[in-house]
């Protein structure tokens, strides 16, 4: 049986992507510190011109925005407009409109709205981002009690009409603030005054995650009206000089994941191809979006497949995101040069630092996998950055690299270090264009920057908006430090290479490994990337050796013979030609056999000191971890998993047996806990490992 769809060779360049994933972060750092470290002097340059740029941006920050609007109409405290900020994008996750006015109409305007939208802590959850947005600045502390007040307060003043304004306002707000139009031709027209002054767009039609089919139907249409409309804007103004598109594939296909790989290069493959035959049609850029670490090889093949396609020979428009924060990046990259090359093509390559970094942390810890595939410090990643913009300079032949950053460093650096060279910088509607209205233009920099320009409405807003209030949020990025007067200069242009040497390039210290999350005390389960092509084929290897054993399941008795009963055969669930083993059961004489013998060990148990026991528990789930594969062979063809799930099973079941082992070695002695005794446990047939 196939348990994993394989479809491509393994070529080197490929394998060292894979391989990378597991490296230590300790010894990607080194390589890349040691691929980004520059001269004195022109490090040097580089700050002095950050330094400029940073001054400026603060100096353009103070100039009024779009809040001043809502706060005005209103007459609203900074702290109220906060506060209706966090209540819109609450209301943002109600899905449909008319649930959302009733809830207005009924509760809110009541002044009951802590109890129908969760509790105020998770209310105001983003209260730092939306500050930032409000006033400009970074507000130390937001307490919740004191929004809930302010929220009140709004209420008291204007009830239901105000808030229904308020919150469609903010919206409106919002949706200028981060997204270009609500429809292509308002994108279209809105971005012309920016072009005229010398940028360049990249639209993007707002959707992703696609869930059902009829989902990425509609946004595939959605892109496909884009690329009409967009290639006749361009007029003619070809790949670089004239606008393009982004595309996330998980918005096209609702199953983009590497354990679909069959189907995707059945099913997603033919759609991005289309997509790519249009946009050649016009001769205008298509860029693939760079999405979580677990699709990073999937996108790969796909890659791989449409630059050997005959339709797309000689076509430049093919453009592929890649991750700095991801250890792979450099191997990446290597890896285009190179597939452009062999294809004859010149790819975009457009380099970002990544916007999925919590999640990917988070993931691997759920996952138990060996590492992250990030890194863990940020200035890690910016060493990552320059390393990485140092290997696409080197290769105008096949690529024409597009650096996306709103760091004003980074900025700087990529740019003394592209002198000469062919390039565009690249930044997101709405958040950059203080930083690149000094760099864009005849008598500034005089270097293009291309505009990512989310197209779409209100509704489609939220994930792309999440990731955006994570990015403006965090304390260590560089958009939200920019306008904390309390980091200086200085601080704000360090030389990261500087900086990663101080930390000595190890990991963050406050970032266990997923193995070590609960302390010294436990080793977190083992997991499987199922995302890695070497890890599925250790796995296909052991899935298939448990195929091949031949499985009998009968009474384990301690001293006696099962008194047998004929075995009969066990058939997987979904295909009933597969016998996965036989099976013997259990006679009453068995059971009481069974008894017996437990009753006459149970002393023996009783005595037997918490820390053998602990043992005991800690060898089973080594063993259940040793021999993963086999185990979930087992629960694939006899109970009807996925692979997935099987993983999941092994796992409950090893963390269970440590975590009681934990428990007994920390909590147990035997005067205080005598032995329960003999226990009879029926497992379910549904969770036959971890239950038991
Ligand atoms: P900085 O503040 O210098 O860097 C912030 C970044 O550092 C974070 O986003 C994260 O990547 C990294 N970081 C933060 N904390 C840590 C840590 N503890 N350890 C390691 N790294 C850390 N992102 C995608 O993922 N896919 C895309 O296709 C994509 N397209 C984009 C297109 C454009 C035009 C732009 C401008 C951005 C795009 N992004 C995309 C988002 C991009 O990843 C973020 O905007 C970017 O990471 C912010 O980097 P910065 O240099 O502007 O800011």
């Amino acid at each position: 049986m196939q348990f994993v769809e394989f479809a491509r060779s393994q070529t080197a360049l490929r394998d060292a992507i894979t391989a990378a994933y597991r490296r230590d972060e300790r010894e990607c750092v080194a390589l890349m510190m040691e691929q980004a470290s520059m001269p004195a002097e022109q490090v040097a340059s580089i700050k002095a011109l950050a330094s400029k740029l940073v001054t400026q941006v603060r100096r353009e920050r103070t100039k009024s925005s779009g809040v001043d609007a809502l706060m005005h109409e209103f007459t609203l405290s900074s702290q109220e407009g906060i506060a209706l900020m966090c209540l819109a994008e609450a209301l943002l996750r109600i899905p449909d409109r008319l649930t959302a006015d009733k809830l207005i109409r009924d509760k809110i305007s009541g002044g009951d709205w802590a109890s129908h939208l969760g509790n105020s802590a998770s209310l105001f959850v983003n209260a730092a981002a939306w500050g930032l947005l409000v006033t400009g600045k970074l507000v130390s502390s937001h307490s919740s009690q004191g929004l809930s007040s302010a929220l009140t307060r709004i209420i008291a003043k204007g009830g239901e009409p105000l808030i229904r304004k308020g919150v469609d306002l903010a919206m409106r707000m919002l949706g200028k603030q981060f997204v270009t139009g609500e429809t292509i031709e308002e994108a279209l027209a809105n971005g012309r005054e920016r072009e005229a002054r010398g940028y360049r767009f990249s639209y993007d039609m707002l959707g992703e995650a696609a869930m059902t089919e009829a989902d990425a139907q509609r946004y595939l249409r959605d892109y496909e009206m884009a690329i009409h409309a967009i290639g006749k804007e361009s007029n003619g103004r070809g790949i670089y000089n004239g606008p393009g598109i982004s595309v996330k594939l998980s918005a096209i296909h609702p199953r983009y994941a590497r354990m679909k790989h069959e189907r995707m290069m059945a099913e997603l493959l033919p759609r991005l191809k289309g997509l790519f035959l249009l946009a050649k049609q016009y001769n205008i850029g298509l860029n693939i979006d760079a999405e979580e670490a677990d699709r990073l090889e999937i996108s790969m093949d796909l890659v791989e497949a449409l630059a050997n396609d005959p339709d797309l020979n000689g076509f430049e428009g093919i453009g592929i995101v890649v991750q700095a924060y991801q250890k792979r990046c450099p191997y990446v990259i290597d890896y285009l040069i190179d597939l452009a090359r062999r294809t004859q093509h010149r790819f975009m390559v457009r380099l970002v630092k990544g916007a999925y970094w919590d999640a990917e942390i988070k993931r691997a810890q759920v996952d138990g996998l060996d590492g992250y595939p990030v890194y863990t410090r940020k200035v890690y990643t910016d060493v990552s950055y320059l390393a990485c913009a140092k290997k696409l300079l080197a290769a105008q032949d096949a690529i024409y690299p597009q650096f996306a950053s709103h760091n004003a460093y980074t900025l700087s650096a990529v740019y003394h270090l592209a002198q000469g060279k062919d390039y565009e910088f690249q930044c997101l509607h709405g958040m950059g264009e203080t930083l690149y209205d000094q760099v864009v233009g005849k008598d500034k920099l005089d270097k293009p920057c291309r505009i990512y320009a989310p197209v779409g409405s209100h509704e489609t807003l939220l994930a792309y908006l999440v990731r955006r209030l994570l990015e403006n949020g965090a304390n260590s990025s560089f958009v939200n430090r920019i306008v904390d007067e309390n980091v200086s200069i200085e601080e704000l242009v360090e030389d990261p290479v500087a900086e990663a040497s101080r930390f000595g390039g190890l990991p963050h210290n406050k970032i266990a490994l997923p193995t070590d999350l609960y302390g010294s005390g436990r080793k977190n389960s083992a997991g499987l990337d199922l995302a890695n092509e070497h890890v599925l084929q250790g796995l296909q290897q052991g899935l298939h050796a448990s195929e091949q054993q031949t499985w009998l399941a009968a009474p384990l008795l301690a001293d006696a013979e099962p008194s047998g009963t004929a075995s009969q055969a066990v058939l997987n669930p979904a295909n009933h030609q597969d016998v996965v083993g036989q099976v013997q059961e259990a006679t009453r004489e068995d059971v009481e056999a069974a008894l017996q013998a437990a009753v006459r060990a149970a002393p023996v148990w009783a005595a037997t000191a918490p820390a053998k026991r602990a043992e005991a528990l800690d060898r089973m789930a080594d063993l259940m971890e040793a021999n993963m594969p086999a185990l979930m062979g087992l629960a694939v063809r006899e109970a009807g998993k996925t692979l997935n799930n099987a993983i999941a099973e092994v796992r409950e079941a090893v963390d269970f047996c440590r975590y009681y082992a934990a428990q007994v070695r920390e909590e147990f002695d035997n005067s205080r806990h005598p032995a329960l005794g003999p226990v009879v446990c029926i497992s379910p047939w549904n969770f036959p490992l971890a239950i038991f």
